[in-house]
């Protein structure tokens, strides 16, 4: 077992971390106050290639195995999660899902479009009457000679109003439940496609969150990702790949707010001494190191896994939910540190809570994480 990272990734993290602290960091309250899309963040990531990641090079990514990504994840999530966020569904949710399922003219086709930037990935999965029972899905898709014609809603769709392309899944015959859902790589400029933003988000108010309502959508049967039946094994292996991803991202959340919390530990006095030196004090900073160490390592090894080409679904899913609510307590109690400081936005330690919160929800809620660890240990499927 060996925990070292190797010279290209140690350069890797400092290359992300380096644009992170001076091209995100800085300016990152400023688009969160005014719940706006931070494009030119977007375009300076683009030479960088952190939108195409872990997309292989032969189509335009930087072909980075999973370990290494989850350090620019981390990296990007320390600054602004916002940005990640951005980046983790264009890369784990769009992006590594067309390049494990495509065929090689929707490769061709979308990933170096993903991979640059050209045109931003977004997952269309969740809708207003199926969130963790996704299979329960309505957006219905007919057959019409070579075409398909989508209709339906989606909901809470990360990227859904800056997208050039969504990934929809649908349901192609009712009867059949699960095995009827197919996925389709819709162009969001095909008519009848249209994205509404969500205002009034607690956190990742830089980030696009949309409703996608699709009336009439036609597609040729070649943007099929997968076959007729596919669509939730293509769905469930964009979130293995995404739960990992979004573990980094917590990370570097929960880092953020260890990293704020001891700064402030020390320039902050009471009672004639830095807080830092108050023993309660160094408690709060020590749980949040070991949440952020334990966190970490559980990212890790979920990640080594894929890297070594084994299933990951059971890690993946200890790693999500274990970093996700590390990051929600680290962010409590990097509040804490700061007292009534902290409950201002003149310091981060709010705004880190507040995107904190979403993570135990998305990409499957904490108790979906338990269920399908408790599967795994009963060999019970309670979603059944
Ligand atoms: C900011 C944001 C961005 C998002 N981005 C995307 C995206 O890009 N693409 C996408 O497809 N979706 C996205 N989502 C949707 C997200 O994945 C869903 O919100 C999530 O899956 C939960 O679904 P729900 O909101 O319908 O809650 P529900 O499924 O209705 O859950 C409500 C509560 O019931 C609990 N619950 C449900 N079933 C069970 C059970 N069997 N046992 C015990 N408890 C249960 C849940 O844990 C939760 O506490 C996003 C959501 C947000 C808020």
């Amino acid at each position: 077992m060996d925990f070292d990272l190797t010279p290209e990734q140690e350069l890797l993290r400092k290359t992300a971390r380096d644009f992170a602290d001076r091209e995100i960091a800085p300016v990152a309250r400023d688009y969160d106050r005014n719940e706006q899309f931070p494009w030119d963040i977007v375009e300076k990531m683009k030479p960088l290639g952190f939108l195409g990641a872990p997309i292989p090079e032969e189509y335009g990514g930087m072909g980075l195995d999973a370990v290494s990504y989850c350090l620019v994840l981390e990296e990007l999530a320390r600054a602004d999660s916002s940005v990640r966020s951005i980046v983790s569904v264009n890369c784990s949710l769009v992006g590594t899902t067309i390049a494990k399922w495509g065929t090689e003219e929707q490769k061709q086709t979308w990933l170096p479009k993903i991979s640059s930037g050209e045109a931003l990935g977004c997952f269309g999965l969740t809708e207003p009457g199926s969130g963790s029972d996704a299979a329960s899905l309505r957006s219905s898709a007919r057959r019409d000679g070579d075409d398909w014609i989508l209709n339906g809603t989606k909901m809470f769709i990360t990227n859904g109003t800056v997208a050039g392309l969504a990934i929809i899944m649908a349901q192609t015959e009712p009867s059949l439940g699960s095995k009827g859902i197919a996925a389709f790589l819709v162009p969001t400029t095909t008519p009848g496609f249209a994205a509404n933003e969500i205002h009034g988000k607690l956190g990742l108010r830089a980030s696009s969150t949309a409703e996608l309502v699709l009336e009439d959508v036609r597609v040729p049967n070649s943007t099929m990702l997968g076959g007729i039946g596919d669509g939730m094994k293509v769905a469930l292996s964009a979130l293995d790949n995404g739960r990992v991803g979004l573990g980094a991202s917590c990370v570097g959340l929960a880092q953020a707010c260890l990293d704020a919390a001891l700064v402030y530990s020390k320039q902050r006095e009471q009672f004639g001494k830095p807080i830092a030196s108050f023993q309660l004090i160094q408690e709060m900073l020590s749980d949040m190191f070991v949440e952020v160490e334990a966190a970490r390592l559980l990212v890790w090894r979920a990640a080594a896994l894929k890297d070594k080409g084994v299933k990951n679904t059971l890690e993946a899913s200890v790693a999500k939910f274990y970093a996700s609510e590390a990051a929600v307590k680290c962010a409590n109690l990097a509040i804490q540190v700061h007292g009534g400081y902290g409950y201002i936005d003149e310091y981060p330690v709010g705004k880190y809570l507040r995107d904190a919160r979403v993570t135990t929800l998305y990409e499957g809620t904490s108790q979906v994480q338990k269920l399908i660890i408790g599967r795994h240990l009963t060999g019970i499927n309670a979603f059944s």
